[in-house]
Formats: structure tokens, C-alpha cells, sequence
């Protein structure tokens, strides 16, 4: 399984000749002030892939000054129209790159190169898009007060002001991209952290930046690790806002850091999420829509749909229908335009996964297909899917986060309350599907589902106008949307006495 070199895209070799790739900051491109460096890793082969200055507590410093000041200078007096047509210069560049933007995410990543191409990149464009129209659009109101004839009142929406963005290793430019949309949509100032894992693809985006023309420190790029790089950030006293997306137990740390002077936070988290299928349901929808819920980023996605209610009715016919189509995906490096499932991102994140199956098997589930990794070299699990699951077992409690999906028999059919009981009996509610033909149904039991996102009859379809994020302890606030301009603005009250 090697990737062969005469695929790699010029820019790419370009930009991965340039090691070690350094920090941006302050519109520049920089050394870390130790001079310290860390060793991003090609997830198909194993191999090291680049080289990466490594920030710490005074590239935090630095960066949060250069944003500073650009957001006190030329950002907040620059009109919107200009604001809105740097964003949208921003898209059309990333269009330009999409090869080898899609190239270095799935180098960095691991993910298939038809996902990269055909997802990751072109929904970051749509994005941006959607985000320089709503520059001028988005702003307080007038406000018929009930008490004060002859005073005037409004509201604005301001900028927060310097915004600490941190971001995981699953989707590192969409992340990136959602992260950063709406908070220069509303006028503010970014430093963004990205995961340690793969850290690539956000320092071509920083590349693009520089190039649209942002003013120098608008966007600040930082790679590093969470503990010393996340937790300056979290603690940073100018920073006043933190955005995180990432796994649930780092998010109460963050919030936990960010309380010492009340930041304000939005955490995108972890997710169990549950996906029901009725026995009325489409088979030639709901089977390809299950395997996509599961094994689409070879799991690494925060709503796979990683708990599986089959109705026991067509419980047998669906799962081996469902695991006779998993065992034909292509697994395979990212690179190969054939693949359909590549490694996981990391020789961690493939132990850990490893550590769920072997679980799994103990503690008395089937795997139907897959179950047992493959030798290397890369990081390469099988789609497995899981049968005779129940709600005590630990792939059913925990986020597995890999490609493996734990299936249970229900049986209530005009009586949903019992299955959609046991979906809920989660700490997690990022997202959930619901397979059925009968309408009245599938409204009812996605008005039931505690949780930020359902599907009907589709499953991780995203959207830059749809809102995502989290009940309960898959976090709060929203990306994308209008929502998403809300967390990133404070609202000011204007009274003006007209006598
Ligand atoms: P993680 O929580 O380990 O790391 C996420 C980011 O936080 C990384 O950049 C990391 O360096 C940083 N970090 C780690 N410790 C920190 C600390 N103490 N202070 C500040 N920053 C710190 O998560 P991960 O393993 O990179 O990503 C996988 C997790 O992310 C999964 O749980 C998944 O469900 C979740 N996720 C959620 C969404 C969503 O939108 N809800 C999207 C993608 C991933």
C-alpha cells in the first residue's frame, strides 16, 4: 500500500518541500520563538510527511497582539463591502487550489481523495461564500421600547474582538473554514489553533490569506500541541472568546480555563448518535445511508451514526444486507481514486479503535464484517459492524470514533416511545437519523430525539445555511447559519433622548 510520488501535485511538493512550515502570524510567516519543531505523519504509510515549527505560550503572545491591532486598525475600519469581497476573494482562491488542497488534507489526514475533492474543499468554498453575504446583512435592530415615546432605541451587533478558534484533526480545513467564516463575517479577529495531527492544510489556507489581502493579523495560524498551545489560548486574558471543537473531556477543561475571566465559549463535542430504522423504511436508501453514517471519514466524524436501531422485524435481512455491502468498500490510502475507506489519522487513533474491537468482542457483540485490523504499514481498520450490541456494552456508551457501528434489534412499531427512550439514553446529542416512509412518523420521532441535528432519510448531509452543534454533553452553541453570527457578537443597546 504505497502512495506513489508521481500522484503528489507540484504545489504540494512545493509547499511540503518548504518544511519546516511555519507559523503565521501578524500576516507573516515565522518561526516559532523556541525553534522547536514537530513531525506531521502521512497516516497511509506511516512515514513522516513535514516538518512543523511548534508555538508555545509567546507565539500565543505574539499573535494575540498583531490580532490586536489589526482589529483596533485597519479591520474595523474597513466597510463591510470590502470585508464580504476579501472573504469572497478568499473562496475563489481556494477554488483555484482545490487539487492540491484536497491532495495535502488527504496526505495529512488519511482521508479518501474523492471525499477531499468532492466534500472537504468544495463545501469550504460554499462556506466562505455564504459567509461574504452576510457581511452587510447581519446587524441589530430598531426597537419600539414601550415606556419612552421620545427616546430612540437600537441595538448594534458588535465584534467580540479577539476570538481563540481551536479546532480537531477529523475535517482540519472544513473545521477551519467554519470556524472562521462567521467570525470575520461579524468583524473579528482570529487566532486559530489546529489539531497537532494534521496541522498542513490550515498553513496553505494561511497562504491563501495573505494572498486575498486581509490585513496583516486579521487571521493568525498557530500549530501546536493542546496542552501548552490550547491552554495559553484558553487562559489568554485578551482573548475573549473561545470556539472549540474537539472531544467532550477537553471541552470542560476549556470551559473550566475560560471561566477565570468569564470568556465567553462555544464547544462543538463528542457524539453517540443514535440512527433508527423502521421496518417501512426504503432498504435501497436506508442500507447505502446506514454504511455512510458510519464509515464516511472512516468514522472520525462527531455524528456518525455509530448506534444502530434496526426494527426486529427486518433486523437479520438489513444487517447482512448492510454487512454484505460493507465488506465490498475499498479500503485503501486516501490517494487511490478507488478508495473508499483510508487509515485513521493516527498511529493513536488506530490503537485506541483497535482497543474498541477487541471490547466489543469481550464483552459479547458479533462483528458481522471487519473486527480485526489490518497489518500495516498505515493505520488501516476495516469497516466492522457490530450485531447482538446492547445499551450495557462499552461500544455502545462510548464515541468509538472509527469505523465501527454497534447494532440493536428494537420492536415497538406504531409505539415509538420505547426506541426513541433508548436512542436518548445518551449523554451525548450531536446528531441522529431516522429511516421510514411514513411521514407522520418521521416528524414525530425527530421532535423526540434529543438532538442538534436529525436526518430523515439522509444522514451527515451539511450545509453553511443549516445549523449544527449540540444537546446535553455534545457541547452548545451553533456553527454555520445565521446562529453562528450570534456566538460571534455581542449585542450594545442604544438609547438616544430626542427631547
Ligand atoms: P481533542 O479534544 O483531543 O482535541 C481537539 C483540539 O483541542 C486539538 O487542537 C487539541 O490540540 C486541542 N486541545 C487538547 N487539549 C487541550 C487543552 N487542555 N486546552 C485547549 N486545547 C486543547 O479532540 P480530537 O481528538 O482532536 O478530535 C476528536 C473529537 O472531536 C471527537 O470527540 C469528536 O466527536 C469531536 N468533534 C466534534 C465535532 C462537532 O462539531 N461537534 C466535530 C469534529 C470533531
Amino acid at each position: 500500500m504505497s502512495e506513489t510520488t508521481e500522484k503528489i501535485h507540484p504545489k504540494v511538493q512545493d509547499f511540503l518541500n518548504k518544511a519546516p512550515r511555519k507559523l503565521f502570524i501578524g500576516g507573516q510567516f515565522i518561526e516559532s520563538s523556541s525553534g522547536k519543531t514537530f513531525k506531521s505523519v502521512n497516516p497511509a504509510t506511516g512515514d513522516d510527511l513535514c516538518e512543523v515549527y511548534e508555538a508555545d505560550e509567546r507565539d500565543i503572545d505574539r499573535a494575540v497582539e498583531a490580532a490586536e491591532k489589526a482589529f483596533h486598525g485597519p479591520w474595523s475600519k474597513m466597510s463591510a463591502s470590502e470585508r464580504s469581497r476579501l472573504i469572497w476573494k478568499l473562496a475563489d482562491l481556494i477554488e483555484e487550489n482545490l487539487e492540491p488542497m484536497a491532495q495535502l488534507e488527504t496526505l495529512d489526514n488519511g482521508k479518501p481523495i474523492r471525499e477531499t475533492k468532492n466534500a472537504d474543499v468544495p463545501l469550504v468554498i460554499d462556506h466562505f461564500r455564504y459567509y461574504a453575504g452576510w457581511v452587510n446583512k447581519f446587524s441589530g435592530e430598531v426597537v419600539n421600547n414601550s415606556m419612552h415615546p421620545n427616546i430612540f432605541t437600537y441595538t448594534r451587533r458588535e465584534p467580540i474582538g479577539v476570538c481563540g478558534q481551536i479546532i480537531p484533526w477529523n475535517f482540519p480545513l472544513l473545521m477551519a473554514a467554519w470556524k472562521l467564516g462567521a467570525a470575520l463575517a461579524t468583524g473579528n479577529v482570529v487566532v486559530l489553533k489546529s489539531a497537532q495531527d494534521t496541522p498542513l492544510s490550515a498553513l496553505y489556507l494561511a497562504e491563501l490569506i495573505q494572498e486575498a489581502g486581509f490585513p496583516d493579523g486579521v487571521v493568525n495560524i498557530i500549530s501546536g500541541s493542546g496542552r501548552i498551545v490550547g491552554t495559553a489560548m484558553t487562559k489568554h486574558p485578551k482573548i475573549r472568546k473561545i470556539a472549540f471543537t474537539g472531544s467532550t473531556e477537553v471541552g470542560k477543561t476549556i470551559m473550566r480555563d475560560a471561566s477565570y475571566d468569564l470568556k465567553r465559549v462555544t464547544l462543538e463535542l463528542g457524539g453517540k448518535s443514535p440512527n433508527i430504522v423502521f421496518p417501512d423504511a426504503d432498504f435501497s436508501k436506508a442500507i447505502p445511508g446506514a454504511l455512510h453514517s458510519i464509515f464516511f471519514n472512516q468514522g472520525q466524524v462527531c455524528s456518525a451514526g455509530s448506534r444502530l436501531f434496526v426494527h426486529k422485524k427486518i433486523y437479520d435481512n438489513f444487517l447482512s444486507d448492510m454487512a454484505n455491502e460493507a465488506s465490498k468498500l475499498k479500503v485503501g490510502p486516501g490517494l487511490e481514486e478507488e478508495t473508499q475507506v483510508g487509515p485513521l489519522v493516527s498511529a493513536k487513533q488506530f490503537e485506541t479503535v483497535r482497543g474498541y474491537l477487541e471490547k466489543g468482542k469481550e464483552e459479547g457483540a458479533k462483528p458481522l464484517t471487519g473486527g480485526v485490523p489490518k497489518e500495516g504499514p498505515g493505520y488501516f481498520i476495516p469497516p466492522t459492524i457490530f450485531a447482538d450490541a446492547n445499551e450495557h456494552m462499552t461500544i455502545v456508551r462510548e464515541e468509538i470514533f472509527g469505523p465501527v457501528v454497534a447494532a440493536m434489534p428494537f420492536d415497538d412499531d406504531e409505539q415509538i416511545a420505547d426506541v426513541v427512550r433508548r436512542a436518548n439514553d445518551s449523554e451525548y446529542g450531536l446528531g441522529a437519523g431516522v429511516w421510514t416512509t411514513d411521514v407522520r412518523k418521521a416528524h414525530k420521532v425527530a421532535h423526540a430525539l434529543e438532538s442538534g441535528t436529525v436526518w430523515v432519510n439522509c444522514y451527515n448531509l451539511f450545509d453553511a445555511a443549516m445549523p449544527f452543534g449540540g444537546f446535553k454533553q455534545s457541547g452548545f452553541g451553533r456553527e454555520m447559519g445565521k446562529y453562528a453570527l450570534e456566538m460571534y457578537t455581542e449585542v450594545k443597546s442604544v438609547w438616544v433622548n430626542l427631547h
